[in-house]
């Protein structure tokens, strides 16, 4: 609100002086910080008492708000960023009803924030004022891991937003204590992570703060800020943590290491890439506990595992999964060489880099920097009488070559490729120079994939499907083979499913992902194809013939059995046919 308006309102109060006032004004125009969060800051007046001064101003009730009667649960109502950056907290909720505290209830895009959650949430809104103080004090409950971080900092000699003042480094005996919190902090970003299902970590330097960010399903959320006098510190207690040359940081540098979390292996993957602020350092997150799943487990259809389970049967021969980066490629990769994992079967992986450990498969990382790449690691496999082979990725004609000649010499071939869908797999390996006589008999199936997040079993809910959602649907179904469309009959009239978002989803509306995926046989038919020049179109045509369900159609079946939203499927694939 507009500073003049408060001073002179405390000031008439006899709150402040006018010459506190006055000061106030020069201050807040000199730097970054309003009048009113200097007045908090250096408690020049009471907060309940600039609350209170506020609520008559702006007349909006004034709320006392203790934040031991808050739900730690209830409180992911709004989200914390929500929550911080527009300083907004849940108080409570009715089933039509959101009742929050605002600190600053006319800003403006504080409101908009504010409407865009109560819309998701299907909810009216009633609106308290209430105190800086009462503010914070939520804030730090919405996550037991920010005491921790805080109170570490603290013993660094320093808060969230301030620098680190020169008297700690004064002090003798500074390095013991000023690493004991920094490992902590560290620890503690570490366990939060795996604890909340990240599977990734991020430590971004600004100029003036840095901030630890995780990718949880997918999507990335800011978990702490810290200032940026922490950051060296934080980036070398991960580097020492995963053997890395301290006093290089210019170059890019990446390692590994594990660690025992809550009674689990835990495999964290460190890359630090130099920027301008400083290093920016990504830690992946390997559980090698839930890393690997069965292709039922990602998504795969009965229909579609049957399809994959012949495939790899075959005594040779290639499997090739193909999709973009974030498809989930890697994953459909390890559940194939988990199943062909036998004790009389040698598998040798070459990958780049290896995500989890198989007992008893060979498994390899790849290290273009020394030379050893996928085709010179390759020429050494073939060396180690492999059963089964797996090939990371193939991004280069010899890889490719190196690739196809493998599965012809007598092995099971599992790799992956970067197109857009299955059709394009058998054009890009002409492409990267394969023969195409070579392809039929090197090729054993084409898998494509993606993943895309599913709905929260808690709050999702079926509704009719809308008139022209319900036609694309109808329109998609038409083209399956009759047995498949047979089994969706009925579903009619088609549902939608939709989740408000609840507790359990962090009011995201989502939980986890899922595969959706299409394969493509290699047959007579379309080894014909192949000779006689392929097109996308004929492809497209033997994939219809051999009864192929795409990716388009799989998600759209999945959303209608409630596992997907239909929206987020035919945006998805809209591409794709
Ligand atoms: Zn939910």
């Amino acid at each position: 609100m507009d500073a003049q308006v408060l001073l002179k309102a405390l000031v008439d109060k006899e709150l402040l002086k006018q010459d506190q006032a006055d000061k106030l004004i020069q201050e807040s125009s000199a730097g970054q910080k309003s009048a009113e969060d200097l007045i908090y800051e250096n408690r020049l007046v009471d907060e309940t008492e600039v609350a209170k001064t506020k609520s008559q101003l702006l007349k909006i009730p004034y709320k006392k708000i203790s934040a031991d009667t808050l739900d730690k649960e209830f409180l992911k109502v709004i989200p914390i960023e929500t929550a911080q950056t527009y300083k907004i907290i849940p108080i409570s909720r009715t089933e039509n009803m959101l009742v929050v505290g605002m600190v600053n209830p006319d800003d403006q895009k504080a409101q908009d924030a504010l409407r865009f959650v109560a819309k998701q949430l299907h909810s009216n809104l009633g609106v308290y004022l209430i105190s800086h103080g009462d503010l914070d004090a939520v804030l730090k409950k919405y996550s037991p891991f920010k005491d921790e971080v805080e109170a570490a900092v603290r013993a660094l000699g320093t808060r969230p937003g301030r620098k680190v003042g020169q008297a700690i480094q004064l002090e003798e005996g500074t390095a013991v204590t000023e690493e004991a919190p920094v490992i902590k902090i560290v620890a503690s970003t570490l366990r939060e992570a795996v604890n909340v299902g990240a599977s990734d970590i991020h430590v971004e330097p600004e100029r003036e703060k840095f901030r630890i960010r995780f990718r949880i399903s997918g999507d990335l959320q800011t978990i702490s800020e810290m200032p940026i006098e922490l950051h060296q510190p934080i980036v070398s207690r991960i580097k020492v943590m995963s053997k890395l040359k301290l006093d290089e940081n210019r170059v890019p540098q990446d390692g590994r290491f594990r660690s025992q979390v809550s009674g689990r292996d835990i495999d964290f993957r460190i890359a630090t890439f130099p920027t301008p602020a400083g290093e920016k350092v990504a830690i992946r997150v390997l559980d090698s506990s839930t890393g690997l799943r069965t292709l039922n487990e990602l998504g795969y259809s009965d229909r579609n595992v049957k399809i994959a389970m012949e495939a790899i049967e075959r005594p040779f021969g290639t499997v090739v999964i193909t999709g973009p980066t974030g498809s989930g490629k890697s994953t459909t990769l390890y559940s194939l060489m988990q199943i062909l994992n036998q004790p009389d079967v040698n598998i040798v992986s070459l990958e780049d880099p290896v995500e989890y450990y198989i007992d008893g498969a060979n498994q390899s990382q790849v290290r273009p920097e020394i030379g050893y790449d996928f085709a010179a690691g390759l020429r050494q496999i073939l060396r180690q009488d492999p059963d089964v082979i797996m090939v990371g990725e193939v991004r280069d004609v010899e890889t490719a070559t190196l690739t196809i000649h493998a599965a012809l010499t007598g092995h099971i071939v599992l790799t992956t490729l970067h197109t857009n869908n299955v059709v394009g797999v058998v054009p890009r390996l002409l492409d990267l120079k394969v023969d195409a006589f070579l392809l039929p008999p090197a090729v054993n199936l084409m898998v494509a994939q993606r993943l895309l997040s599913k709905l929260c079993p808690k709050c999702k809910k079926p509704e009719p499907a809308p008139g022209n959602i319900a036609e694309m649907i109808k329109k998609e179904l038409e083209k399956l083979p009759a047995d498949v469309r047979a089994e969706l009959k009925s579903k009619e009239p088609y549902k939608i499913y939709r989740s408000a978002g609840c507790a359990s989803c962090k009011n995201k509306g989502t939980a986890g992902r899922m595969a959706i995926s299409e394969l493509l046989k290699m047959t007579p038919q379309l080894s014909e194809i192949i000779s006689a020049g392929p097109t996308e179109n004929r492809i497209l045509e033997e994939a219809k013939r051999q009864g192929m369900v795409t990716m388009r159609q799989d998600g759209i079946i999945k959303a209608l059995d409630g596992l997907l939203g239909m929206e987020e499927v035919l945006r998805e694939t809209a591409e794709l046919t």
